[in-house]
């Protein structure tokens, strides 16, 4: 095993184009192969828009009743609501100070997780539980508590799960960080893309390093360790200097991983971030120094690139699993969780079954109005097919991995390897620019061009090919 680690460990550092950069940069006609094309960021395949209306509340129930009687699912639960809009926002969620909305909200997810209950079975045993939004800590200490009782009420919770929940910084004091403690908090997600004051002002997210601080402080006191920093990368007047200088203030808060997200210019879902478009969204090449810029900070600390933008250290859960092929990736990111199914509660929420995919009515009203008639509140989703379960697999593994042995995962599914002919003659290009590098049935992605992988993952993917447009641009 320490073997492995090590082999792991020196192939990870390898993968760091930031420190490959200087003697091995890309030709810039190879970087154009990939650099600002539009792909999905695969939480999910197939992609979620091309899950459909034709699939219902039935059809979950019959999922749920599939469960087996020992399996441990992971929860996810969407809390929609944040006291601002951050400009560069591209979740689901909506801007609210009354608390009796989010009290309404509580109220249909302790329904919502009695009617799983109820078309389970059983009372679902727990792996890991997921709080994203949104905003979950906009909730008062009393309303985290009254929901932690409901889900206990309906879930069961004997396996200690890993209880993970996205927090602002900005909206955290020492009575919720207690109740979220209380809840079984383990680990916590803080989002803060960038210190620096212009581009907060910009992008309407005011957070000062101290505020950070002070959140990290609180969770610490209440024994929640395991702290992850989220930055984000190409907003409006974001320079390599300044992210270099946002990733080592990070550094000084001593964070267990980190993500570094590109940031996902998509107006035309999201009409808000229309407003940073005067002050100029950074071009393609920028957004590349930027990465390599972060990167370079982390490496220099001691943290491991793992997949497309997440870092952890050496012993961490997440990096554990990276270097045994273990990482998982779902609408959550990148993930230690081997459970089969997420259930997910809340509006917009997507659960994954063994099966296929099914997603909650996006809009709050609605959904609020489906549960209250006693009615899942799936609005879409999708059943599998075995060649969606296959590709499926490949390009989870070509996230995760950033290489993938196609030969062997194909066999594993009694398909011949000729079936991708078509997907290896379109690799066959890339090689020839040193984007991929081929041997037999494997595919793995050379180190200057690590963050092509959502371009290489879609050579795979018979959904999105026509339906480019519909995704953020890669670098
Ligand atoms: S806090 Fe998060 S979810 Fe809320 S508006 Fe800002 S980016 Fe969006």
């Amino acid at each position: 095993m320490q073997n492995a680690l090590e082999s792991f460990l020196t192939l990870s550092l390898k993968m760091n184009p930031a420190a490959e950069a200087s003697t091995a940069a890309a030709p810039a006609k190879a970087e154009d192969l990939w650099l600002g094309r539009r792909a999905p960021r695969y939480t999910s395949y197939p992609p979620a828009p091309f899950f459909h209306a034709g699939f219902g509340a039935e059809d979950v129930r019959a999922m749920l009743a599939a469960t087996g009687e020992d399996e441990k699912i992971s929860l996810y639960i969407h809390v929609p609501f944040c006291e601002r809009l951050c400009l560069y926002c591209g979740c689901h969620m909506t801007v609210t100070h009354r608390a009796e909305r989010v009290e309404r909200y509580i109220k249909a997810l302790a329904a919502e997780a009695a009617l799983v209950e109820r078309a389970a079975g059983k009372r679902l045993k727990i792996a890991c539980l997921h709080f994203g939004g949104g905003t979950p800590n906009i909730m008062e200490p009393r309303q985290i508590d009254t929901l932690f009782e409901a889900l206990r009420r309906h879930f069961d919770f004997s396996q200690n799960p890993v209880l993970a929940v996205e927090i602002d910084p900005r909206v955290l004091n020492a009575e919720k960080a207690a109740a979220w403690a209380r809840g079984g908090m383990t680990r916590a997600s803080l989002g803060i893309q960038d210190f620096n004051p212009k581009v907060q002002a910009l992008v309407h997210r005011e957070e000062p390093f101290e505020v950070v601080e002070r959140a990290c402080a609180l969770l610490r006191k209440e024994g929640v360790t395991a702290l992850n920093l989220d930055l984000m990368y190409g907003l409006p007047l974001q320079t390599p200097d300044a992210i270099t200088q946002t990733a080592e203030a990070c550094m000084k808060l001593h964070p267990t991983r980190l993500a570094l997200f590109s940031y996902a210019h998509v107006p035309r879902l999201k009409p808000h971030q229309k407003a940073l478009e005067d002050a100029g969204i950074p071009g393609k090449h920028e957004l590349l120094d930027m990465d390599r810029a972060a990167r370079a900070v982390f490496a220099a600390h001691g943290f491991v690139a793992l997949g497309m933008d997440h870092f952890a250290r050496p012993g961490d859960a997440l990096f554990l699993a990276a270097a045994s092929g273990r990482m998982r990736r779902n609408f959550q990111g990148y993930t230690e969780d081997a459970a089969e199914t997420l259930v997910g509660l809340g509006a917009s929420s997507i659960s994954k079954y063994r099966d296929g995919y099914a997603q909650n009515e996006k809009d709050i009203a609605r959904y609020e109005a489906a549960i209250g008639l006693g009615e899942l509140a799936t609005a879409r989703g999708l059943h599998m097919s075995d060649d969606d379960r296959l590709r499926a697999t490949i390009i989870e593994r070509l996230m995760c991995d950033l290489s993938a042995d196609i030969a062997a995962l194909v066999d594993s599914f009694d398909v011949p390897l000729s079936s991708f002919a078509v997907e290896f003659e379109e690799l066959k290009r890339l090689e020839t620019y040193g984007i991929v590098a081929l041997e037999g049935g494997c595919v793995r992605l050379t180190a200057p061009h690590r963050m092509a992988i959502r371009v290489v993952a879609a050579r795979f993917d018979t959904y999105s090919r026509e339906g480019a447009n519909l995704y953020s641009r890669v670098a």
